[in-house]
């Protein structure tokens, strides 16, 4: 058995990052500034959009992107149950209300044939989690938009390096994509977050929204060139980046391709050693082109044919120092919402199935090749354990 705990996620944070933050502590200026444009500059071109404005988290951006959408009480915004709570928080924080359509047992994204099921005159937009890494069907969802006269907000917050049909997450916005640098997703800025539109007028009222509804970022106000003025131009919140932060992200973002195909490469072998396991249903790929980016790796614990659950899966890795993950208990299973608004199982049935078996194993561009082979010895073994008891009953 091996000796350390392996976690489930673990940053890569080389020298230059290290350097960068250092040379920006020392600089005299570590709030939003210098860094932060140069990272947004090369974020924008990286994923292909006109407008990159970065922030302190995706669920900060999520909710300046619904503000400025202008949501009304009683607005409708369909959303997938499997996702991380920040994506329908952010809606209700806006205003919006938060509808849920089941996802497909294929991808496990929103299922477009559901949201058809929910549409009604109050929908104003879709919020599509590229799940994992892997591309929503987005064809099918801008076809449903359009023909609805609905928005299209991409939470992209595993979608790093994500492609749809050649072309990269990121780069088609409608009117937006939001992506997350929280320490586990592709690439990280500590905290933070980028909101990525090809809509001006939109890029300036997040600009502005994202400064307590300053007219002027603090940036140009204390540079040498500013002038002190400003004024409210409207009611803003506290959600820019720090220069801290966006100094990691510069020295991040080239790293990213290297750090996608070691994912792959992890996620290939696991392919390998997991085929045929009697226990474990594998991740599938999407039947459209799209490459995944492998934010994390999601296989579904059979427990048809096992005596354990998925948690007790989860203990019995970490009995063997092998941590996992748990992405996601579906929404509508959440106490919160249940009061609020009525969700409770037995609404959708094919979140339901994955939420009761998923689990996400080790996947880190560190990982070593035996730290690999360890979490497949830990897995194939706690399988073949389980699966035996069952038989000898
Ligand atoms: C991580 C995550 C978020 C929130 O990102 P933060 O940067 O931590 O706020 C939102 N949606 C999904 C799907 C996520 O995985």
């Amino acid at each position: 058995m091996r000796e350390s705990y392996l976690p489930f996620s673990k940053p890569s944070i080389g020298e230059e990052e290290i350097a960068e933050v250092e040379e920006t502590l020392r600089s005299g200026w570590i709030t939003t500034g210098p860094r932060v444009q140069e990272f947004e500059r090369a974020f924008a071109e990286a994923v292909g959009c006109r407008y990159a404005l970065a922030v302190n988290s995706a669920t900060a951006g999520l909710h300046l992107a619904l503000l400025a959408l202008d949501l009304k009480p009683g607005d409708e915004v369909i959303t997938t149950p499997m996702t991380f709570a920040s994506t329908v928080n952010a809606i209700l924080l806006a205003g919006g209300t938060p509808v849920l359509a089941d996802i497909d047992r294929t991808t496990f994204n929103i299922d477009p044939k559901a949201i058809k099921s929910v549409l009604s005159p109050r929908t104003k937009g879709l919020v599509p989690v590229h799940f994992a890494g892997l591309s929503c069907d987005m064809d099918a969802l801008r076809t449903l938009a359009s023909e609805h006269g609905l928005w299209v907000l991409e939470d992209a917050a595993h979608a790093i390096g994500t492609e749809y049909k050649g072309q990269k997450i990121g780069s088609r916005p409608s009117p937006w994509v939001v992506f997350s640098f929280h320490p586990t997703k592709n690439i990280t800025t500590g905290e933070g977050g980028m909101v990525c539109t090809d809509d001006e007028e939109l890029a300036e009222k997040i600009a502005v929204l994202r400064q307590n509804g300053m007219s002027k970022g603090a940036w140009n106000r204390y540079a040498a060139t500013g002038t002190p003025h400003y004024d409210i131009v409207m009611l803003g919140l506290k959600y820019n980046m720090l220069d801290i932060e966006a100094a990691i992200g510069i020295h991040q973002l080239p790293k990213l391709e290297r750090f996608l195909s070691r994912r792959e490469e992890i996620v290939q072998r696991y392919k390998e050693a997991f085929s045929g396991l009697e226990g474990l249903i594998l991740p599938k790929l999407a039947p459209y082109p799209a490459r995944h980016s492998w934010h994390i790796f999601t296989p579904l614990v059979d427990i048809d044919r096992l005596d354990i659950d998925r948690d007790g899966f989860m203990s019995a890795l970490k009995e063997r120092n092998i941590g996992s993950a748990l992405h996601y208990q579906a929404l509508h299973l959440m106490s919160y919402y249940q009061k609020r608004f009525g969700w409770h199982r037995g609404l959708f049935p094919n979140a339901e199935y994955v939420s009761d078996r998923i689990l996400s194993l080790p996947l880190f561009p560190e990982m070593t090749a035996a730290d690999v082979e360890d979490v497949i010895e830990a897995v194939v073994a706690v399988c073949r354990q389980h699966l035996q008891a069952r038989r000898t009953q």
